[in-house]
């Protein structure tokens, strides 16, 4: 497939958009993993000691799908790239996993992650 340019369209480095520039050293990208000077693998060693939990693979692979959704709406949309758009796809993907894929013993773990521990004191309180 030929492109007219393969230069990195979310930020103005004009580097070559290569998968480890997209996803970890990307200004775009890092500003999406709320990181911006950490090594782009430390990114993942990070996110996996820092959660502590089962599902960290998932969280990595949702943000880098969000990146990646980010990048074909400017791309073929014209829709603006903004970290907020990235991080609202991330919690949109999230939650439909949290609903419909994960198992019921890590769903709720994901609720905390994604909301925080008082969103899911409020929903433990409804169920009962
Ligand atoms: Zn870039």
């Amino acid at each position: 497939m030929y492109l007219d340019t393969y230069t990195c369209v979310l930020c103005i480095l004009q580097e070559k958009e290569t998968m480890p520039h997209l996803f970890l050293r990307c200004n775009f990208s890092k500003a999406c993993w709320s990181t911006s000077s950490r090594p782009p693998f430390r990114i993942f060693n990070s996110i996996k000691d820092k959660l502590n939990v089962p599902f960290y693979m998932e969280i990595i692979i949702l943000m880098a799908r969000s990146i990646w959704s980010v990048r074909n709406d400017w791309t073929f949309q014209q829709c603006p790239p903004s970290v907020q758009s990235c991080k609202r796809k991330f919690m949109e993907k999230m939650n439909t996993v949290c609903l419909h894929r994960a198992k019921s013993s890590l769903a709720l773990a994901m609720m905390e992650c994604l909301y925080g521990y008082s969103f899911i004191a409020v929903f433990r309180r409804t169920l009962r």
